[in-house]
């Protein structure tokens, strides 16, 4: 029986962010070697759940090797880097020979100085130079990449999940393995092309169900149909990464023709290119969309983009609570990152009340602390678990320790002493309240909340709140970014 190489680090590098990211997150998180792999994933809806389940379908011994992964934060350390890369090198040296590879690298993992910057394309390079030329590897990819010359270089094939929020993660990891077992079947030989405007697509005109995207999605849909395509990919890009490849592009994988895919990628490009000022996207302020939600019918979710925890974000920004808390007519739940006034307000009791500052401590861009009077509501220990399909395709998730404080303002407060994506409405449920008791439900994210927000929220409205991740990229200072570039500078096409 053929055997396949299972490797992936996975993690959204927020250049931005205040926090480096070292390998302690990780050790909390997810790192782990040979079959820890396969219980943390086995039956699950990540795309390594649809390597180990493809794999054995298609008679492969799946053979998970290295995965590491984090919640999205700031820029990964020099030595996090080192240390990452001997141990995935390490683990790959004492795996028998294998004759093809699954790899699962973000694409928008940053390490710090110049040669981690592009850290994907570091350990594929390197993997690529460690097997040789001759053994398959197939990449799955976020398409919130900044997709390289390098990890193109490095892959026969590259494939990024087509749907924002990321719901068919499993589905691609399918992909990938059929493309790995066709190959060393020989019926096939995937070569890939990719193509790199200086252009970038605003994360709040990213959802890809919606316009400007569904059109875009639409043509490379109907390229799937040309003879000889195997695969393509849209990557929709990462802006909060200051590096050399921040931006969109497209990737097309042919069966042994590059000049097909090289204009199928152009084609894709094209479509990008001609409608950029498409792409650009939409700014409502907190005020406007808090009036926007009290004149509707509940609940409303208001997306925090500039706090977007999936986007390595500090979870702590209080600038709509600030808004709900100061007109005191209406009723909303936020949940904020603050491992003090959790910890406060457990201390005091369920029952207490007290006077707590409470988030806005990770930088000076996320709002002031909000200081006000609480009723200690409920404490949690924060765990739980997901069984619908969500973004991220993860199921089991933990807060930490969680309090529940109220205002007499009409703010729900839950308080965690983890960062939490909320791409799942356990963030609510979890600690014991009914998402229909609210008018407004603040999600500290863009996309990511929405398979979860939409079936219980009448509206979702994005507000360009500012922070580590505020919705405009033109708002922050690259240092590395290609110039000019479009929504920067304007380009020629
Ligand atoms: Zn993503």
């Amino acid at each position: 029986m053929k055997r396949v190489g299972i490797l992936s680090l996975i993690h959204e590098s927020n250049t931005f962010a205040v926090s480096p990211t070292r390998i302690e997150s990780f050790e909390q998180d997810n790192l782990l070697v040979g079959h820890e792999i396969r219980g943390a994933f086995e039956g699950g809806h990540h795309q390594i759940s649809g390597f180990l389940e493809g794999l054995e379908q298609a008679n492969l011994e799946a053979v998970p090797i290295f995965h590491a992964s984090t919640s999205p934060s700031g820029t990964i350390t020099k030595a996090t880097c080192e240390t990452l890369i001997e141990m995935m090198f390490d683990a790959l040296g004492k795996a028998r020979e294998l004759d093809g590879f699954l790899v699962s690298p973000h694409g928008a993992n940053a390490g710090e100085g110049p040669d981690y910057r592009d850290l994907d394309g570091f350990w594929l390079e390197k993997l690529r130079s460690h097997v040789g030329p001759d053994i398959p590897i197939v990449c799955v990819i976020d398409p919130h990449a900044n997709l390289s010359e390098r990890m193109v270089a490095a892959c026969d094939a590259t494939i990024a999940y087509r749907s924002n929020p990321h719901l068919d993660q499993k589905e691609r990891g399918h992909e990938a393995v059929d493309l790995v077992a066709l190959t060393l079947k020989g019926e096939i030989r995937p070569t890939q092309r990719a193509t790199f405007p200086r252009f970038g697509i605003n994360i709040e005109r990213q959802g890809t169900t919606l316009w400007p995207c569904l059109p875009l999605y639409e043509l490379a849909n109907e390229q799937l149909g040309r003879p000889g395509v195997l695969s393509n990919s849209v990557v929709l890009g990462f802006p909060y990464s200051d590096v050399e490849e921040m931006g969109s592009s497209a990737v097309v994988v042919t069966d042994g023709d590059p000049d097909l895919a090289q204009n199928l990628a152009d084609e894709l490009v094209s479509y990008m290119l001609e409608h950029r000022a498409e792409f650009v996207g939409e700014y409502i302020s907190v005020s406007a969309a808090v009036d926007q939600a009290v004149s509707t019918k509940g609940p409303v979710c208001l997306l925090d983009m500039g706090d977007n925890v999936g986007g390595g974000s500090a979870a702590d920004s209080t600038l709509i609570a600030h808004e709900i808390h100061r007109r005191g007519d209406t009723t909303g739940f936020v949940c904020l990152f603050d491992r003090e006034s959790q910890d406060r307000a457990r201390e005091a009791g369920v029952g207490a009340r007290l006077t707590l500052s409470m988030g806005g401590k990770t930088d000076d861009r996320h709002g002031d602390p909000l200081e006000a009077e609480v009723t200690v509501k409920s404490t949690h220990d924060g765990t739980f678990e997901e069984s619908e399909v969500r973004h991220g395709g993860y199921t089991h998730f933990d807060m930490g320790a969680t309090t529940v404080v109220t205002t007499a303002t009409g703010l729900t407060i839950s308080l965690t002493s983890r960062r939490t994506v909320p791409v799942s409405l356990g963030v609510v449920t979890s600690v014991g309240l009914d998402p229909s008791d609210f008018q407004i439900l603040v999600a500290k994210g863009v996309h990511a909340p929405v398979a979860a927000y939409e079936p219980v929220c009448t509206e979702l409205v994005r507000v360009n709140t500012t922070g580590a991740t505020a919705a405009d990229m033109r708002t922050f200072e690259y240092q590395h970014r290609r110039c000019p570039m479009y929504p920067f500078e304007d380009i020629k096409h």
